[in-house]
This record gives structure tokens, sequence and C-alpha cells, in this order.
């Protein structure tokens, strides 16, 4: 499956503000918008206006790299979101948010999406008992997420439910440390999406 192989600090850099595609290192005085706030390459210095279709552009490659996926079908969770009731702009957080390597980065199991998606990949969860390897499989309100007990040895998950009681998980979200299952108990709202995105200006975009 194709994917982006460069350097994520750099995403960060273009969209101008922490995507927090590196796990811990996004905390810390290392990160790379806390050292060099401004575009990469020759002319990351220079300009700084936007058109207005430069805006919509920024916001929607914003939003592909905070979920981590690629145009193609990113734009077939746009037409999809399109054709659902309701507002588009909200359809489409929701379904991204609903993916499975998205779901998993929330409980905590996992540092960043990139991670997660590592994870799911390598077979390390179970959806509602069932082996799952789908990054982009959504689920659904009431499905239930554990590690796969062929692989609970492995030490990042387990790591990673020990410290998942010191975590805030979004109210749509729940995980019991002790039986080690993690619950999708609503459909995610709006106001669950935790980065800052204006996603009417994608769906003007792709208006256009
Ligand atoms: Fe982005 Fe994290 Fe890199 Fe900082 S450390 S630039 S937040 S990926």
């Amino acid at each position: 499956m194709a994917r982006y192989r460069g350097s994520v600090c750099r995403l960060c850099r273009r969209e101008g503000i922490k995507l927090y595609l590196k796990g811990s290192r996004c905390e810390t005085a290392k990160c790379a918008i806390e050292k060099r706030a401004y575009p990469p390459g020759q002319h990351g210095q220079g300009r700084t206006k936007f058109s207005e279709y430069g805006v919509q552009l920024r916001e929607k490659q914003k939003v592909k790299r905070i979920y981590g996926i690629l145009e193609k079908p990113f734009r077939n969770y746009f037409f999809a979101a399109n054709k659902k009731k309701g507002a588009t702009g909200e359809n489409l957080l929701q379904n991204l948010e609903l993916r499975f390597d998205n779901v998993v980065y929330r409980m905590g199991l996992a540092p960043s999406r990139n991670a997660a998606r590592q994870l799911v990949r390598h077979k390390h969860f179970t959806v509602n008992g069932k082996k799952m390897d789908v990054p982009s499989y959504i689920l659904k309100q009431g499905d239930t997420i554990a590690p796969n007990p062929n692989k609970s040895k492995k030490k990042p998950v387990n790591l990673a439910i020990e410290n998942i009681k010191d975590k805030n998980l979004p109210e749509w979200l729940s995980f019991d440390a002790d039986s080690k299952q993690g619950v999708v108990q609503a459909m995610p709202a709006r106001e669950d999406v935790a980065m800052p995105i204006e996603e009417q200006l994608i769906v003007e975009l792709y208006s256009r």
C-alpha cells in the first residue's frame, strides 16, 4: 500500500502547526516546529500570503496529513461523506475519526497514528473478537477493540495499556485496562475532533 515515506516533521512545518505525527517527541523541545517554525525549503521564509484556493488546499493537505491518508482515498472519503445526510464536512471528519488506526491512537494504544497503523497491520488487535489488520476499517458504535491474545506479550501494546489509566480519553471512547478492552461508546461529534480543522474549506475546495 502506498504511503508517504519522507520526513513527517517537514509536513508539520509546511502546515505551520504541530500535527503530532511522531509520538512523544512532539511534546519535547526537539520538535521541528519549536526549532524552525517556518515552511521547509529554500524559500520557506519568503512567501506568506495564500490565495483563496491556496488556503483551501492547505486545509485539505493538513487533514490528509493528520490522518495519514493519500489523495485518492481522501477524495473517496469526501464523496462518501457528501452522499450521507447532514453536513458534508462533519460527515468527513466523523468517518476519519472512526478509522481503526485512528481509534487505536485515540484510545492511547499507540503513540501516533503512524504507529497505530503499523500495529494494526501487524495484527496486534481484534475487533469484536476477530483479528483485524485493515487500518482504514470504519468502526461502528458498540464495536470492541482488544489486543490480539496471540500477540499480547509484545511490549508496545502492553506498555501502552499500562499508561492508559493516566490518559484522558475522548468521551466517545472508553478503555478498561483490567479487561484490556476498549469500546466505541458513541459516534464522534464535531467537537470531539481534537485538532484545529476548518472542514468547510475542504468542502469548498472539492466543490470548485
Ligand atoms: Fe510535527 Fe511531531 Fe515533528 Fe513536531 S516532532 S514537527 S509535532 S511530527
